[in-house]
């Protein structure tokens, strides 16, 4: 991108970079800098096709010059942009949240295909370890009825929350709290509990991506012991008598589903798009028996 005296175009600039990134070893080198001429340009990623000649001026290079440089150093695209899409909706992201994943959003998925008869009804939702907020703001915008909350143990998440709850202009209560400290918020009456714990264990950090462990927060990734983690968010929702809603770990999601049939009727252990055990979910009512 050096050589001086280059005349740039959309085109061109496509091309360089997609090979750049791709020596750099950069995931999906060619849409990395689509969605940074994008965002640098402040046109849609589509319309680039349409502007393949547009030239790309000094003060727009200046632009794009060093995001490129970040995503080169492997910086989560989300993280350059700052933004992403989660189930149609524009959810900001920033270094202190997890960036929402595809698999969040199947989870989201089926917590709306498993309530839609209660559309209407205003369900009152809680989303434990909600990060950027995706989750509730989501659900509030497919569910305008219900009330919908989220507690996160980081106060840097939770201003990330409430931002995105109000650029999309919902009202979602955020609070924080911690998984091994609910107390204050047992007696809300919950309908519907919905989490994605942080559930990767040290031992299984080595096989991660470095952009993932690099960029983003561990405490949304790690933990020592995820299954004890699941059994209290379990106990906690058999306790409200709500649904229940858990992405999990492959390795530990059979385990889960055990603990969840001792305080649930008929969980259901579901797979992802990779056909990897993935969630846990609960819509049929608490068992009678006490484990
Ligand atoms: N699915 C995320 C990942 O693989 C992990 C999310 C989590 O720990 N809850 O990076």
């Amino acid at each position: 991108m050096s050589n001086s005296g280059r005349v740039w175009t959309v085109l061109t600039m496509l091309e360089w970079a997609t090979t750049y990134f791709g020596e750099k070893n950069v995931p999906d080198p060619r849409l990395s800098i689509e969605w940074i001429l994008a965002d640098a340009l402040g046109i849609k990623r589509l319309d680039l096709y349409l502007q393949y000649d547009r030239p790309l001026s000094s003060a727009e290079l200046e632009k794009i010059r060093p995001l490129v440089k970040r995503r080169a150093a492997h910086e989560p695209l989300q993280h350059i942009t700052g933004t992403t899409d989660f189930m149609g909706v524009t959810i900001n992201v920033t270094p202190d949240v997890l960036i929402p994943r595809i698999e969040t959003e199947q989870l989201t998925d089926l917590l709306l295909e498993r309530t839609k008869h209660q559309k209407e009804k205003p369900l009152r939702l809680l989303d434990i370890g909600t990060g950027s907020g995706c989750i509730p703001v989501a659900v509030k915008q497919k569910r305008p009825e219900w009330y919908c909350a989220g507690a996160d143990i980081s106060e840097k998440a939770l201003t990330v929350a409430r931002e995105n709850a109000r650029l999309n202009e919902v009202e979602v209560y955020f609070f924080r709290g911690d998984i091994w400290n609910l107390a204050g918020i047992r007696s809300e009456g919950w309908d519907v509990i919905i989490s994605n714990p942080p559930y990767i264990t040290e031992a299984e950090k080595k096989s991660m991506h470095p952009q993932v462990i690099e960029y983003e927060p561990s405490q949304a990734l790690f933990h020592d012991d995820p299954v004890k983690l699941y059994r209290k968010i379990i106990e906690f929702a058999a306790e409200q008598n709500a649904r229940l809603f858990l992405e999990c770990n492959q390795t530990t999601a059979e385990r889960v589903a055990k603990i969840a049939s001792l305080f649930f009727n008929n969980p259901e252990l579901l797979k992802d798009l990779d056909n990897n055990n993935r969630f846990v979910i609960a819509s049929d009512g608490v068992t009678n028996v006490t484990p």
